[in-house]
């Protein structure tokens, strides 16, 4: 069998962690073609020498040369986000990793999608900007899109196993997108002005990046998984439910005309829908321990507090309303969450921007991705000149 040769882009964060660990698992079906990293250029040169990729992509020339000075081989080495875009277009990669986070990582998304690549999509800002383009790329250039987020995939993983995201699902009720509630879904009393970047970044079941990590906790997250979920399964936002599920045992489910329910169900360790994705249809080694079902106990649901935790609502709201109102969303959230990680915005400040964004919007076309990174600079600008 000849192995995958994975494209890696963000192998530096927590996603290109753990897809490291599932290739170190399965080192003769898969291989490490490519990698991408950012400001964490030491994470990157400890990769790059223990991996030895065919191609790095780095921010910029002095990244470069320090890379090429801190490695014993010589490696083709590109930069900034073209760079990016090489590496997700790259004939020797058979399988992009989309795992940047926000939305620099939409470029080379889309590019992988117009370079008929399969891609393992982690990416999930990516589709909330630019969900219709990217569906119709996938369609028009025969690339295929496995979803990585745990929810999208294990509803995924879900349906028929010739299932194409992107497909209407043959009878269908509805979605469940389960959801942790959070690190203050216990505290009811907690006043959400006073929490600090450390409390909202302490998930209760899951270890990931900073930013998505807020997005856990003030539920935009959830939010944009719901948009992600309409563009990979081809379903309006009402056809999509949320249920707040503290133990993250069940990772989403899907509801069909005859009353079933289909889930998956494993461990809350991003490992294990990576492995899903990087070998769909086939199995192998997550390096996860199994789920011992013995020791679950209980498992709960109840519905989200949307009065406490608006986001979710407003990212509803975007989806119904138009493209251009996800795009300021995505932009206006990457922006507040920034800010809070900062020390310069309270946490329950982060909706209150995305709901005076969206108030203030009248919807414009997006025809093209030159119009989706517009409208997202526009964002940007207008959150800066609050
Ligand atoms: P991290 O912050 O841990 O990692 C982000 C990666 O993107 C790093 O490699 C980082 O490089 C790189 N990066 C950041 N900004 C840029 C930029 N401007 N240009 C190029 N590269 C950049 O994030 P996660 O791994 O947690 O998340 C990655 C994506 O996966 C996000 O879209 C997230 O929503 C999604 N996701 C993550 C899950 C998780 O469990 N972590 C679960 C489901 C989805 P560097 O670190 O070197 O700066
Ligand atoms: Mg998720």
């Amino acid at each position: 069998m000849t192995p995958t040769r994975i494209a890696l882009l963000g192998a530096t964060g927590s996603i290109g962690e753990s897809t490291l660990r599932v290739i170190a698992a399965n080192p003769d079906s898969h291989v490490v073609q490519s990698v991408s990293g950012f400001r964490r250029l030491d994470a990157l040169i400890a990769i790059v020498s223990r991996w030895r990729p065919a191609r790095v992509a780095v921010a910029d020339d002095s990244a470069r040369d320090a890379l090429l000075a801190a490695i014993d081989y010589q490696p083709d080495v590109v930069t900034g986000p073209d760079g990016l875009v090489a590496l997700a277009e790259d004939p020797d990669a058979d399988l992009v990793v989309a795992a940047i986070m926000g939305a620099a990582g939409l470029p080379s998304t889309m590019a992988a999608a117009r370079a008929g690549k399969r891609i393992a999509l982690a990416n999930k800002e990516a589709l909330v900007m630019a969900g219709t383009l990217m569906m119709d790329a996938v369609e028009h250039h025969g690339a295929t899109l496995l979803p990585v987020d745990s929810e999208h995939n294990a509803i995924f993983q879900s349906l028929p196993t010739d299932y194409r995201c992107g497909q209407s699902i043959a009878g269908l009720s509805q979605l469940w997108l389960t959801c942790s509630g959070g690190p203050f879904r216990d505290e009811p009393q907690r006043d959400l002005s006073a929490v600090t970047p450390a409390e909202a970044c302490a998930h209760p079941n899951w270890s990931m990046g900073q930013k998505i990590s807020v997005d856990s906790a003030t539920l935009m997250n959830k939010g944009l998984e719901l948009i992600e979920a309409c563009h990979l399964f081809n379903v309006p936002a009402d056809q999509v439910r949320v249920v707040l599920h503290p133990q993250s045992v069940i990772h989403s489910l899907v509801e069909y005309t005859d009353g079933s329910f289909i889930s998956q169900l494993g461990r809350t360790d991003m490992q294990v829908p990576i492995a899903s994705a990087l070998a769909h249809p086939a199995r192998i080694d997550s390096g996860v321990a199994p789920l011992n079902l013995m020791e679950l106990g209980q498992l709960s649901f109840a519905a989200p507090d949307d009065e406490r935790f608006p986001a979710l609502g407003i990212a509803r709201e975007a989806v119904t309303a138009s493209q251009y109102h996800c795009i300021w969303l995505n932009a206006v959230n990457e922006c507040a969450v920034a800010d809070f990680l900062a020390g310069d915005l309270a946490f329950d400040r982060i909706a209150d921007r995305a709901r005076q964004a969206l108030d203030s919007l009248t919807t414009s076309p997006i025809d093209s991705l030159e119009a989706v990174l517009e409208a997202d600079r526009n964002a940007r600008r207008w959150y800066s000149e609050l």
